[in-house]
């Protein structure tokens, strides 16, 4: 009977990733970079609503849109932290 050993791993398996990912969005939350009061990218004013509900915000709303869009398509590998 295996079963039940698979069954441990399986589960430690499990664990193991929710603990990865709630690390790394820890590492989002924590980070202590001031908001940009403009966009990083291409210069326009980030509203302060925005810099407030993303802490550490670099990107006006379009620009983040394209970035995340990259990031979904896999082709925005620059901006590993
Ligand atoms: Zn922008």
């Amino acid at each position: 009977m295996t079963f039940e050993l698979n069954d441990e791993m399986a589960q430690a398996a499990t664990e193991l990733q929710l603990t990865t990912s709630l690390n790394s969005i820890l590492r989002e939350v924590r980070t202590d970079k001031p908001s940009l009061l403009f966009c990083e990218d291409c210069g326009a004013d980030i509203p302060e609503a925005r810099r407030k509900a993303v802490r550490g915000v670099r990107l006006c709303v379009g620009c983040q849109e394209v970035q995340e869009y990259h990031q979904r398509a896999g082709t925005g590998g620059t901006n590993e932290r």
